[in-house]
This record gives structure tokens, C-alpha cells and sequence, in this order.
């Protein structure tokens, strides 16, 4: 009997130990991001001549939005025939580097997530965008897994808090705002519904210079990301709460939309027509 204990014992010890160092794995890999192999080979591309070229970037070393990214693929495949595009769809890093950067019109972060570039892959999406480049992001691309200043500074303008958790997906809708540039807002819907994982970021990017294209109305779904653990997840961005915006950042800009969290979104025809004019945004400027 008296062994019978020992074992239990030893048994639920254990299990509390394996517990307690698979938790901080996790947590420590929560704040610092997953750890990552990075891809540095440059592939070979053929760029054809007189087309748009956006690269589709789909990688993710957090969570996976997998039916959303390829729906999302394929969306851009539609857009890519009616608008003449070129459309370099990867999930591997090596094409991050100075030169091939420079002969893509958009980048694309299709719900990318985590740390995805190495430091010198970073800085040459960086130079890029300084220089004339475009970078959009897409939902997953802007929450806390990246760990990259000048990413989120310069995409988001603030920092993601968290994402509603009752319910998760909400019902509302969608609000077109004045921009300054009409070649971004033109042809879309002044308001539709949407269900989506609404995201909740520290600031309003607003408050940052960034134009905000699409909020939704705060108040209207309940932004409470509190789990047993974790209380306070309420703070939220207030009524006011962008879910679409963009900014000039040195020679080139940034466009953002925290819409995406689902494969549904790429069936609703304003989200679609947003990403149409996102990437065709500025292509006639010199
Ligand atoms: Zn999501």
C-alpha cells in the first residue's frame, strides 16, 4: 500500500512539473515569439513585363488562419485576372531581400502572424517601403505576434490589446469615412454588415496621422476579452473604432485592415472591392 502512495505521489508530481514547464514554454513563446527557421534562399522569378506585381506573403509562425488565407488566395487570383496583376504568392522569406523587393508594386501579409523575417529580411521590407514600396496587411498581420518596432509603428500605429471573446465573431456594421485620397475609397460601400473577430488595439490609430477608411461603432458589440485569468480585457478603442486604415510612410504607405478573421469575409463584395483599391491605390502616380 505504502508503495502504491509512493508512486501516486511521484506520479502526480510529475505531471504538476510537466504541467507547470509546458505552461511557461507557452507563455514564454507567447511573449517572444515562436521560435522560427527562416528561409534565405532568393527564389527565381519571372516577372512579366507591364503587370502589377504583388507579393501575397501567407507565412505564419503564430496562430493560422488557414480557410481564411486561402480564401484569401484565391480572391486575389480573381483580382489578380480583372486587373492584370501578377500575383507571387509564398510562404518562405527569401524573397525578402533588396533587389527583388524593389520590383513588386504591394506587398501583401495575407493573416501572416509571428515572427516571420530575420532581422535582415526586416530591414530590406523597411527600405522598401521608405522608398516607394507599399506594404497592406490583413488581420492576423496585425496582432502582438511580431515583434518588430518599426512594423508595428508604422502598419498599425498601435499596439493590438486583444480580440472579443463573448462572443468571439460579432454582427455589425461597417462604416465607410472621408479620406483624403479618393482613389482608396472610391466604389465602396458607405456601410455593410460583417461578422468578424473584431480586433481591440491600445490606441486609435486616428490619433496617430493614420486615415482611417472603415470603423465600426464600439458600443454597438461587446469588446470584453476577459478569460478566468485575465480580467481587464476591456478597454476596448471607444466608439470610434477603425477597422481599416493607411498612411504615407516616407516615399511609400501602409494599409491596414483588422477585418479577415474568417474565410467569410472574402465572400462579402466591399471587403474585396477594399483590397482591389488597396492595391491599385496610387499605381498611376509617378
Ligand atoms: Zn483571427
Amino acid at each position: 500500500m505504502k508503495k502504491f502512495i509512493k508512486i501516486f505521489l511521484w506520479t502526480v508530481l510529475t505531471f504538476v512539473v510537466l504541467l507547470f514547464a509546458a505552461g511557461s514554454l507557452l507563455v514564454y513563446k507567447i511573449k517572444n515569439g515562436f521560435p522560427v527557421s527562416y528561409e534565405t534562399q532568393a527564389p527565381t522569378i519571372n516577372f512579366p513585363a507591364g503587370q502589377t506585381s504583388v507579393l501575397l506573403f501567407s507565412k505564419s509562425t503564430g496562430y493560422r488562419h488557414a480557410t481564411s488565407i486561402d480564401a484569401g488566395k484565391r480572391v486575389f487570383d480573381s483580382l489578380a485576372k480583372k486587373n492584370n496583376w501578377f500575383v507571387y504568392s509564398t510562404e518562405e522569406g527569401g524573397v525578402f531581400n533588396k533587389e527583388q523587393l524593389a520590383k513588386f508594386n504591394v506587398v501583401v501579409f495575407n493573416n501572416s502572424t509571428g515572427r516571420v523575417l530575420n532581422d535582415e529580411q526586416e530591414q530590406a521590407l523597411e527600405h522598401y517601403v521608405e522608398q516607394g514600396g507599399r506594404l497592406i496587411g490583413i488581420h492576423g498581420a496585425g496582432d502582438d505576434s511580431h515583434h518588430w518596432d518599426w512594423y508595428e509603428h508604422n502598419l498599425l500605429g498601435s499596439k493590438f490589446s486583444h480580440h472579443p471573446i463573448a462572443a468571439h465573431l460579432q454582427k455589425t456594421a461597417v462604416v465607410l469615412n472621408e479620406v483624403p485620397d479618393s482613389a482608396i475609397s472610391s466604389g465602396l460601400a458607405k456601410t455593410w454588415e460583417s461578422t468578424d473577430e473584431w480586433y481591440v488595439f491600445f490606441e486609435n490609430p486616428r490619433a496617430k496621422g493614420f486615415h482611417v477608411l472603415f470603423n465600426i461603432d464600439g458600443s454597438a458589440i461587446n469588446p470584453s476579452g476577459n478569460i478566468f485569468f485575465v480580467k481587464d480585457k476591456n478597454f476596448g478603442m471607444g466608439k470610434d473604432h477603425p477597422v481599416a486604415w493607411y498612411k504615407n510612410i516616407g516615399k511609400g504607405s501602409t494599409f491596414y485592415t483588422s477585418m479577415g478573421h474568417d474565410e467569410t469575409i472574402w465572400g462579402h463584395e466591399p471587403f474585396n472591392k477594399m483590397i482591389e483599391n488597396a492595391v491599385n491605390w496610387k499605381l498611376a502616380l509617378p
